[in-house]
């Protein structure tokens, strides 16, 4: 084995991923482990997408397709931009990824020169800043406090800005937070940007379809189309559709970026699967009711979880204005005891807590650049959620 190159230590593998497998090996050892760390949606995907994958199949669309994807999935795509967020574009400022993931780490791979900064707001879904250092960047965390929503202020990110920053990166609905940035919340962040130009947004949008009451979803290629040759817009079909394992994720963005982000693409994987941009083409153009059927399940789970989380001694909520998540403080039980003798310091500490005297997985708010807090997955059913809650309240009870 070679030794493994500076930027590959500065990386972890996935904290979620982790847990999972931890959960599983403690199952495997007999113990009743209940784990509410899963990123994706609990559902399946509804049987006319599994369906127009079989058509596929069976028609033979089993080969390689264009690198940037297919011509049907980019038209299905745009449609859904012009549709959904009132943003035009043409089929050579798309990308289709294998995920909206891969998609986030072409751009950055293609943008980033040695010693650039990527302002990241943390709370941050945990991929970024390591594609960001893998990219040979360098993340530059912007602390956004439940005080202020879990959101990026004006000002905060001016401070931020040097002559060295390539991109910032947004997230709405946020994981982990929930947060969700308003029309005129993004319009305060354009005027910042307006300023500097050398600085490019990317905005991951992929819990669009996941948000609760009546705010409209708002994207900054929408609100600020001035900056329209400055932005890549996000988004994929994995969490709105229940498609995680398809792996299909787009993005928009001026055709010079695309273009060298399919250049990427064409050495990595050759572009995603054909018969998940078949699916993906259904999912898109197809019947929409079931998002908002899948939406009201997490809400609900959402308002029990987080009256369940606040009646606890100790733990407090903010309520989230979408995603499936729910990201409570623990910094108050911070200096208590468990039976063990062991004093909670942090929120490492808790999640390590929680599952060895209630085999309760949970993720630490730590992975996601915010130590006071943890994360709870409502992609879990009702029943295991309120069994959740009934565990973190006994672990709670332990702590003196
Ligand atoms: N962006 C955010 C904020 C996510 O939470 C996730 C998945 O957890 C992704 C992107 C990845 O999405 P995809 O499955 O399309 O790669």
């Amino acid at each position: 084995m070679p030794d493994l190159p500076a930027r590959l230590h500065r990386i972890r593998p996935s904290p979620s991923s982790m847990a999972s497998q931890r959960a599983r090996a403690l199952r495997g050892q007999g113990r009743d482990v209940l784990a509410l760390t899963a990123g994706e949606p609990d559902f399946d995907t509804p049987q006319h997408i599994q369906e127009a994958a079989r058509r596929a199949m069976a028609s033979g669309q089993t080969r390689y397709t264009d690198v940037g994807g297919t011509p049907e999935l980019k038209e299905a795509i745009a449609g859904k931009f012009r549709a959904e967020n009132g943003l035009h574009f043409s089929p050579d400022e798309i990308i289709v990824g294998a995920g909206a993931k891969q998609v986030i780490f072409n751009a950055l791979m293609c943008t980033v020169r040695a010693g650039d900064e990527v302002i990241v707001p943390a709370p941050y879904w945990v991929s970024y800043p390591d594609i960001v250092w893998l990219a040979g960047g360098m993340p530059v965390h912007v602390d956004c406090p439940a005080s202020l929503g879990f959101k990026l202020q004006p000002e905060a990110l001016e401070q931020a800005i040097t002559a060295r920053t390539r991109w910032l990166i947004l997230n709405s609905p946020n994981n982990p937070s929930g947060a969700a940035y308003l029309f005129a919340e993004l319009q305060a962040l354009a005027e910042v940007l307006k300023r500097h130009p050398q600085v490019w947004v990317m905005t991951d949008d992929v819990y669009e379809h996941i948000l609760y009451g009546d705010m409209p979803f708002a994207s900054i290629a929408q609100v600020a189309p001035e900056l329209r040759e400055r932005i890549l817009t996000v988004n994929g079909v994995s969490k709105a559709y229940a498609m995680t394992g398809w792996r299909i994720g787009y993005g928009a963005a001026p055709a010079q970026l695309i273009e060298a982000m399919v250049k990427l693409q064409s050495h990595s994987t050759s572009g995603a699967s054909s018969i998940g941009q078949a699916a993906a083409v259904a999912a898109l153009t197809g019947r929409q009711d079931f998002i908002a059927t899948n939406r009201a399940v997490f809400r609900q789970r959402r308002d029990m979880v987080v009256a369940a989380l606040d009646a606890i001694d100790g733990i407090h909520c903010h309520l989230p204005d979408g995603a499936f998540y729910v990201f409570a403080s623990c910094a108050d039980l911070f200096g208590l005891r468990t039976p063990t003798g062991r004093v909670i310091r942090s929120s490492d500490d808790w999640i390590g807590h929680l599952l060895d005297s209630q085999d309760l997985a949970a993720l630490q708010g730590s992975a996601y650049g915010v130590g006071t807090h943890f994360r709870l997955s409502c992609a879990s059913s009702g029943e295991h959620l309120r069994e959740g809650c009934r565990r973190i309240a006994r672990a709670r009870a332990q702590l003196g």
